[in-house]
């Protein structure tokens, strides 16, 4: 059986303990990944912490060197990484592509780091004395990842860590770790020297070693929203940054004049990609007035049921299987419950087989009508191929559902309305925002993050904000003054 070892020191450790890693669209063991307890964790930052002196003093523009080589090397093995994210999570092959070509815009962005770190100056704030700031690399960094991005998510935190000067240690989905690992070797072979970069496998006990180790400095996390609440409350009280982005409940508004049929293409791929296992899927469409529902509802369900499903490695499908048996079991379980408070199931994706990968975790689109903020289904994340719609009289009581969602992660609004648009972005609760625009992830050179329960933390993930969260502020403050001059003391503060 192949094991996903730990990457430590630049070398594979296969530990002692293992987990199955299954393939989703057979259901069979495809591979077993290591399980990294305290002591894996504290060989992992010491070899960071060794490595950290060095590259922290290596110029950026260097840094940057390795980067752009990484980039060109994630192009050439784009087949092999992707390969590995169809096999272990289940996503098709095209949609890989995709969360991989999203994930490098995070490195190309990272190449830039030389102007990026560039501090702040001012000559003269007082005789003879000028002032700067300086964006100086924390130390160790730890990044820990959900299952639904295994390539994208940790490149939207490793590049630009390490591109800041800082040693990181990466703990990857237990789910699906293979295409993390081969990212984070990749790294390595672009020339980024051993210890910079570790990778540690397996599940909560790595997870609560790296939060009590006192090398590591600063924590990003990308997972469910009580594990995210979970890190950032332990972390913060070891007196770690952490930047905790959660989950998601994101709304789609349809206001009467929207372009229903680019809206409801649009909502089949934000609804239903990926199996609805992505952060920014649609989950609810809000339809204001009754005549855009009924319409909505008819042309979606038409659509749904012709939806293209099978294994994510063939290629050429719309949907592939959901990650695990027991999140099948949870998603039926939400649709049993829907059905029991009075939602309208308006198409059951529950049964589905698929020829020849009878034990795969397959489900098809499911579509509710008519459902109410008290529900189950309305209020948690299904994190399935569910989408639910609502039934509002005007916008303004579409933007107060909305703001009175625990989540708010990402949310959009189809009109052909200016003044709707701007009164929709300045007043909804939601990090991030589309108009007529599904799936709004900020592009690499702006920054990720939620709003509410969505991000624990200040900042948001990549970009600009990375910026920030990889690197502390030291401010000099210097003064040379002219030889002959006296320097009498002054016992008031200083001031001009
Ligand atoms: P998860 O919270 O179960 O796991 C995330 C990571 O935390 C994994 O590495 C896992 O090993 C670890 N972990 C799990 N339980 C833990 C525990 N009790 N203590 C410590 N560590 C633990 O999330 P998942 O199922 O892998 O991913 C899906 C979730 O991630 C969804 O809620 C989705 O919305 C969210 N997500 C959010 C974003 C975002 O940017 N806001 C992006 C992607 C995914």
């Amino acid at each position: 059986m192949n094991i996903i070892p730990h990457l430590i020191n630049g070398e594979h450790h296969r530990g002692s303990q293992w987990l199955d890693v299954f393939n989703p669209a057979t259901g069979a063991v495809c591979a077993q990944v290591a399980l990294a307890d305290a002591g894996t964790v504290a060989q992992a930052v010491a070899a960071a912490e060794a490595a950290f002196p060095a590259w922290r003093d290596t110029p950026p523009a260097k840094r940057a060197r390795v980067m752009f080589r990484y980039r060109q090397l994630l192009e050439e093995r784009a087949d092999d990484i992707c390969r590995l994210i169809a096999e272990e999570h289940g996503k098709t092959l095209e949609d890989a592509r995709g969360e991989l070509q999203r994930g490098m815009e995070n490195v190309e962005y990272a190449c830039g780091v030389p102007g990026l770190l560039k501090g702040e100056f001012t000559r003269n704030v007082g005789p003879d004395i000028d002032a700067w700031s300086d964006f100086q690399p924390l130390g160790v960094v730890a990044g820990i990842t959900p299952f639904n991005f295994p390539a994208m998510v940790p490149l939207w935190m490793f590049p630009m860590a390490i591109a800041c000067g800082n040693c990181f240690v990466l703990k990857p989905s237990e789910k699906d770790p293979g295409a993390s690992l081969l990212i984070a070797e990749l790294l390595e072979e672009a020339g980024l020297p051993r210890g910079v970069l570790n990778v540690v496998q397996g599940g909560r006990e790595a997870v609560e070693a790296l939060l009590e180790h006192k090398g590591v400095k600063a924590v990003s996390f990308v997972g469910s929203t009580p594990v995210a609440e979970h890190i950032y409350a332990r972390g913060t009280a070891r007196g770690k940054r952490v930047q905790a982005l959660g989950g998601a409940k994101n709304h789609a508004v349809l206001l009467p004049d929207a372009d229903l049929d680019n809206a409801v293409s649009a909502l089949m791929g934000a609804a239903f990609g990926s199996c609805g296992e992505r952060c920014m899927a649609i989950s609810v469409a809000v339809c204001v007035g009754e005549a855009v529902a009924d319409a909505l509802v008819a042309k979606l369900s038409e659509k749904i049921r012709m939806l293209n499903i099978g294994p994510g490695t063939e290629g050429g499908h719309d949907m592939g299987p959901v990650i695990s048996r027991e999140h099948l079991e949870k998603i039926t379980g939400y649709i049993a419950d829907g059905e029991q408070a009075g939602a309208a199931l308006v198409v059951d994706g529950r049964g589905v087989t698929v020829p020849g990968h009878e034990g795969g975790y397959f489900i098809g689109g499911c579509l509710f009508d008519r459902v109410t903020p008290d529900m189950r289904i309305y209020r948690e994340e299904i994190f399935g191929p569910v989408l639910c719609v609502v039934r509002v009289e005007s916008l303004e009581d579409a933007i107060a559902l909305v703001n009175a969602h625990e989540y708010g992660n990402g949310t959009c609004l189809f009109t052909r309305d200016g003044e709707a648009a701007r009164l929709f972005g300045d007043h909804i609760e939601v990090g991030m925002v589309g108009i007529n625009v599904p799936l709004p992830v900020p592009v690499a050179y702006h920054s990720f993050g939620g709003w509410k329960r969505s991000l624990f933390g200040d900042l948001a993930a990549y970009g600009p904000d990375a910026v920030r969260f990889y690197t502390r502020r030291k401010t000099i403050t210097q003064k040379w003054p002219e030889r002959a001059s006296h320097q009498a003391s002054d016992f008031a503060f200083p001031s001009l």
